[in-house]
């Protein structure tokens, strides 16, 4: 199978902790933390333009670290290491966010900035995210893909989904199943 790259369109943090699977680590470059914001993008618009570095990469991987460690405690109900909230609280006020004011000819508008390097913004607006995933009470819903192989976490909408995606494992672990029933038909 060849590999169709992290599940996106979970909440953000999700997404981020996502990029690393069963197939490997989404983030292992530069080009590969461009390719993944570049496919985030609408959701958090400041980074658009953000020059990604060895600095960046390594800061929103850290951050990815703290988010993982946390949900695994906070999905369960449990309480997940003060170090790693910590350090999620750390990455956001590195880069405060204010909502910048302009005028757009007919009306004011406010658009979420943050002040800050290109590393520090990004890890920050990472950190948010994870913030408002951990603190939502829908986090103990969170759950992990059925299929054996996979590991992607997801927040399901309807209490029924079983798979990250069904086109991804959903499919993939019934045709094992079937020719798993298959071949026991066979050999009785
Ligand atoms: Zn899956």
């Amino acid at each position: 199978m060849s590999d169709p790259g992290p599940l996106v369109g979970e909440p953000l943090a999700l997404d981020l902790v996502n990029t690393r699977n069963a197939d490997g680590d989404h983030l292992a470059t530069p080009q590969a933390l461009r390719g993944w914001l570049d496919l985030e993008a609408a959701r958090f618009p400041d980074v658009r333009d953000l020059a990604v570095s060895d600095a960046g990469l390594a800061a929103v991987r850290e951050v990815r670290e703290h988010t993982a460690r946390a949900l695994e405690c906070v999905r369960r109900g449990e309480q997940p290491p003060q170090e790693a909230l910590d350090a999620l609280n750390r990455a956001q006020r590195a880069a405060p966010a204010i909502s910048e004011l302009a005028w757009d000819g007919a009306a004011a508008t406010a658009t979420r900035r943050r002040a800050g390097s290109a590393a520090d913004r990004l890890a920050a607006w990472l950190a948010e995210a994870a913030a408002e995933l951990l603190a939502d009470p829908a986090v103990t819903t969170v759950r992990a893909c059925e299929a054996d192989d996979c590991v992607t976490l997801f927040l399901p909408a309807h209490p029924r989904r079983r798979w990250c995606a069904a086109a991804r494992c959903g499919n993939r672990v019934r045709v094992a199943r079937h020719y798993q029933r298959q071949k026991s038909v066979g050999e009785k």
